[in-house]
């Protein structure tokens, strides 16, 4: 197993200097400063106290068992806070689950739904996800901001989606680095796996995308072949009106990515989503980004 550097982990006490990635990327900062750590960690410290499984480590990866683990801990530790939501099923039939963080409320809540790993080698996504839900439990009790957002949202936060990629990258030096589900290809070669952040009904085929199974940016015999990905649609769809926000988190490329990714077509709120966005990544902001299209990015 090997571990990260602290560094790369430790969140400060303030947003300016937060750094969440790895390899000198800093798309997930800017990613969470503009989106989710503005009003979550604003005020918060680093602090070791609060409800939390003890001497779990949050400054190392751990494998799909201990994150499994873990989120059976977090549920027995925070009764009435954290609930697993099983959800679908991997084409390895293992059981999705997400953690339903949030505090009772008589009123109708809005949600902010977030996925990590749904590219099996992208560690620290998953990583971070434990992070970032060990810090809201940290804080909600002290910080006003957080208790208040945990009584009026829910969040929904699934540590690793691609369960079984992310169980082979663990296996050998030599599978460390897949990227994609582990269903068979139907390409009539030996090829294994669809990258499922492209198997999503959302212009399916279209751009950024390859139809060899041997690709890493395949995109699956159909829309919403793979199981996982089929788990999220239905999750989601079934909870539209609810979802405020729905963040997906990588660790690749120096890129703030907003809907849709594709060159013509835009997301009704696109200038708004832009403008939460740091000035000195708007400056980068380039529509022909997205005319690019994804091939060459594998984000
Ligand atoms: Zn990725």
């Amino acid at each position: 197993m090997k571990n990260f550097e602290k560094p790369y982990l430790n969140f400060p006490s303030t947003m300016d200097t937060a750094d969440v990635d790895i390899d000198g990327d800093k798309s997930l900062h800017t990613f969470f400063s503009s989106y989710v750590f503005l009003f979550c960690f604003s005020n918060s410290q680093r602090v070791a106290e609060g409800p939390e499984p003890r001497n779990y480590d949050y400054f190392k990866y751990h494998n799909m068992s201990e994150i499994s683990g873990w989120m059976e801990q977090l549920q027995k530790e925070n009764q009435g806070v954290v609930t697993i939501v099983r959800y679908g099923q991997t084409y390895e039939e293992q059981i999705i689950k997400l953690l339903k963080i949030g505090l009772a409320s008589t009123e109708k809540k809005k949600a902010i739904w977030m996925d990590c790993g749904i590219h099996a080698r992208e560690w620290i996504s998953p990583a971070f996800c434990q992070y970032f839900v060990k810090q809201i439990l940290d804080t909600y009790k002290k910080d006003e901001k957080i208790g208040e957002m945990l009584k009026n949202m829910d969040l929904y936060v699934t540590p690793v989606l691609n369960m079984d990629g992310y169980v082979y990258s663990w296996f050998n030096q030599s599978t460390r680095l897949w990227r994609k589900s582990r269903s068979p290809g139907n390409c009539g070669d030996s090829c294994m796996g669809t990258d499922l952040n492209r198997n999503f009904d959302a212009n399916w085929g279209s751009v950024g995308i390859s139809r060899k199974c041997c690709s890493e940016v395949y995109n699956g015999a159909t829309v919403l072949s793979e199981s996982e990905a089929q788990a999220v649609t239905d999750f989601v769809k079934a909870r539209s009106s609810e979802i405020l926000c729905f963040l997906t988190i990588h660790s690749y490329s120096q890129l703030i990515l907003v809907p849709y990714g594709h060159p013509n077509i835009t997301a009704p709120n696109y200038d708004e989503l832009v403008s939460l966005t740091p000035e000195k990544d708007r400056k980068d902001r380039d529509k022909s980004d997205s005319e690019k299209g994804r091939e060459d990015r594998k984000d």
